[in-house]
């Protein structure tokens, strides 16, 4: 054994040595969360790279996302004490899925140039597929259709394998039919959707045994984390490339199986030792990352689950802080009280990285991204409504996609008339139609449009300049750096005049994403990596490099750890959420309660829980309860801190209100249903002041417009008027909405407080 192994596994407990020393056979490391199954995948890389087993480009490693790829390459560096160049095949099931369809292209009907569409594009195609067929977009939506696609795809079906049952659900029983001309569209367009880049390899490994062969040569090891979470199609990838080495490591958690509705089977993992007959199954049960309350609260969450298998879970460390259970008035509250307490942290010297706020759904991302930029506070972003995703990227992104694959017809399409050019409706029919008639990208179909004499004047010198134009930008490609390629491409286009011209408020933030977007290809050798990045790479954006908070959903979160972890919005319809207990039931609420699990144990040394009275959803207020998960936390474990000094000082905090009947369940809320807490105070104790009531709100939904022009509770306050605060002091109200007032606190600045708690200065 090399002089540096003893290094790395030495700081493994038996358990974990036992499972990175394992190396002939089929191994599953079955434990709970922080239990340092990563860490055991990592190691294991190290020690087989160590011994010489393997050489980097033999070992397959998928890992759940970009961002763990590229962590557990870091960690295998470190472990190794060189760079572990050459792994070429550890990442994601996407990523490596398109790597093995690139080198196989032809055999898929493909151009190893392919594009990779986004839900976006693939609507969009959808739509077209359901318009040729004539089938109105109204009644059976293109989402819809994509949906059930996804689906099949997720279960490795491809169009004639899809059970006739399943296919009457849609457009009088075409469904099928309907996926198949989906797949044959996206063949000419020389494109392929997520889905495909796991099924287009599987028909592959399954019609050319030869290439298949080829792998099994290759991978002499394979790992797989996160293995609760593979769907059906993953699996059947899986089973194929492991009939060449038994040499199979996953790990999981089956508390930690979060992606259900996607297709996940946790089956998987139950039936692992039967699918591999002879696995060595270990299983670890100390858990290194949080200390003793926050793993108490979440094993205690946990519990709660009736389909489990049950594992123990040892805290490591000391007690440390308890997890602390906070309530806001509403979303904003929420947002400015987690903004002050992470600068709170920051003064003390806690680095940004270190902490993350995890959401539920990702709507709840803005008023956190508006809050940090009001603050100046750095963060990130992962997941959720992307940079990648905004109009005017998604524009930009079009043209260099028609410049690097001139087949793309989606992205000519989104961008021939954008900016205007006078090729509107009629001219992009004649192409469209051009296209089908000569079966040629559209592309080629403008150019022969061109050449031809069916156009008008002016759309013809219009779409002759275009053409010209993606000739001239087509020609630099490999010539010029890719953002200067990107900087001439919006230039020459016509596209950031649009927005310089444009005269809109959100113009000029519209200009500088896009000079953000020209920055971030700076690092990438071609056009093509730099797209293939952006298709697969969710998790990049803004902030990468600098010390910043990470704001993100807890779907994204699996895997990774910080010292700090925020979890707003608890409340009941949010989370647990009322589509997965809609749709799912029972099933849904456990995968809901598995996601908290999750959020929790993401937290080393502080995790802070919050909700809010009052929630925008949709446009719509809606006043809501806190979250039946609060009441699944161990009071042992838990502290109810004090209300925020704005809205609970008036009767005695939040602490007496809601730690007297745990989070205000005690209430019978059906009494209440009709009324809104507040509504029902004001009534009873007069307009002026909504009082303590104010604060217990049932589950009724409540349009804020409609209130606030009717039966909104009118302050007494007026706008000039000098009030005294007990927390902020004097200051001066600038805006009255409803019982709320924004005052400019002569100390403080501007705060948001409910006017039951200041009085007449
Ligand atoms: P999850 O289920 O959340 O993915 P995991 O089981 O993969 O968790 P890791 O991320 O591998 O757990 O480990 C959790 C933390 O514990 C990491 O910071 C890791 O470095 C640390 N850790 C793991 N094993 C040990 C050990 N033997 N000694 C000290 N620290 C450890
Ligand atoms: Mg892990």
């Amino acid at each position: 054994r090399p002089a540096a192994a003893a290094d790395y596994l030495s700081g493994l407990n038996p358990e974990q040595r036992e499972a990175v020393e394992t190396l002939d056979g089929p191994l599953l490391v079955l434990a709970g969360a922080g239990t340092g199954k990563t860490r055991v995948l990592t190691t294991r890389i190290a020690h087989i790279l160590a011994l010489g087993l393997a050489r980097p480009y033999e070992i397959l490693a998928v890992t759940f996302t970009n961002k763990a790829a590229r962590e557990m390459r870091e960690r295998v560096g470190k472990l190794l004490g060189q760079a572990a160049e050459g792994m070429q095949w550890l990442g994601t099931f996407h990523s490596i899925g398109t790597r093995i369809l690139r080198r196989h292209a032809e055999l898929a009907g493909l151009a190893s140039s392919f594009t990779i569409l986004d839900t976006d594009d693939q609507i969009r195609l959808l739509k077209q597929v359901l318009a040729a067929e004539n089938i109105d977009d109204k009644r059976w939506p293109a989402r819809q259709l994509a949906f059930a696609i996804d689906g099949w795809k997720n279960r490795a079906l491809a169009p004639k394998d899809v059970p006739a049952g399943e296919a009457q659900g849609f457009a009088n029983g075409r469904g099928a039919e309907l996926y198949a001309l989906y797949q044959a569209r996206l063949k000419q367009l020389n494109a392929v959707d997520f889905g495909d880049l796991l099924l287009e390899p599987i028909k592959l490994f399954r019609d050319h045994p030869d290439v298949l062969e080829q792998y099994h040569r290759r991978f002499r090891y394979m790992l797989v984390d996160e293995y609760q979470d593979t769907n059906v199609a993953q699996y059947l990838w899986l089973r194929l490339l492991a009939r060449g080495s038994t040499n199979l490591a996953c790990v999981g958690d089956d508390d930690q199986s979060i992606y259900g509705w996607r297709g996940a089977e946790v089956e998987n993992i139950l039936r692992f030792d039967r699918d591999f007959p002879g696995a060595k199954v270990v299983r670890l049960e100390r858990n290194y990352r949080s200390t003793g309350h926050i793993l108490n609260a979440a094993s205690h969450l946990i519990a709660h689950n009736q389909g489990r298998l049950g594992k123990t879970l040892k805290p490591q460390t000391e007690l440390g802080d308890k997890v602390t259970v906070a309530g806001a008035w509403d979303s904003g509250e929420e947002a400015r009280q987690i903004g002050d307490e992470i600068e709170a942290l920051q003064s003390k010297g806690h680095k940004l990285d270190e902490i993350a706020i995890l959401v539920r759904a990702s709507f709840q991302m803005r008023e956190f991204e508006e809050r940090f930029i009001t603050l100046g506070l750095p963060y990130r972003v992962i997941g959720g409504p992307r940079f990648y995703e905004r109009a005017e990227i998604r524009d930009a992104m079009a043209y260099l996609r028609v410049v690097a694959s001139p087949a793309d017809g989606l992205a000519f399409e989104r961008i021939v008339n954008t900016p205007k050019r006078g090729l509107g409706d009629a001219a992009l029919k004649q192409i469209t139609e051009r296209s089908r008639a000569d079966e040629v990208p559209m592309l080629e179909a403008a150019r022969r449009l061109v050449a031809g004499p069916d156009l008008k004047p002016k759309p013809k010198a219009a779409l002759k300049e275009l053409v010209q134009a993606f000739d001239r930008w087509a020609a630099l490609v490999d010539n010029v750096p890719q953002s200067e390629l990107a900087e001439r491409v919006l230039e020459e286009s016509g596209y950031t005049d649009m927005w310089t011209k444009d005269r809109s408020a959100e113009a000029q933030g519209r200009l500088e994403n896009l000079k953000e977007l020209v920055r971030s290809m700076e690092p990438f050798e071609n056009l093509r990596g730099f797209l293939e990045h952006v298709s697969l790479v969710m998790d990049a954006d803004a902030g990468r490099g600098e010390d910043a908070v990470t704001i993100m959903t807890l779907h994204a979160a699996k895997g990774l750890e910080y010292d700090t972890v925020f979890l707003p919005g608890w409340e009941e319809g949010l989370f647990p959420h009322q589509r997965a207990l809609d749709e799912s039931g029972r099933a849904g609420l456990e995968e809901e309660r598995r996601l908290a699990y999750v959020g929790l144990t993401r937290a080393r040394r502080r995790a802070k829980v919050w909700f809010a009275s009052n929630r925008r959803i949709h446009g719509l207020w809606q006043s809501s309860i806190p979250s039946r998960f609060l009441d699944e936390l161990p009071e042992a474990d838990v502290d109810v801190i004090e209300a925020p000094a704005a809205y609970g000082g008036a009767y005695g905090g939040m602490g007496g209100a809601y730690g007297a009947s745990r989070f205000d369940k005690a209430e019978p809320f059906a009494s209440t249903y009709d009324t809104p807490g507040w509504r029902r105070a004001q009534e009873s104790r007069g307009a002026a002041s909504p009082g303590p009531g104010a604060r217990r709100s049932g589950p009724m939904t409540i349009e804020g417009e409609l209130v606030a022009s009717s039966s909104a509770p009118r302050s007494a306050f007026k706008e000039g008027a000098r009030v005294f605060h007990q927390k902020f002091g004097n200051g001066t109200v600038v805006e009255v909405d409803g019982n709320k007032l924004t005052v400019a606190f002569d100390k403080a600045g501007h705060k948001r407080v409910v006017d039951s708690f200041v009085k007449a200065a």
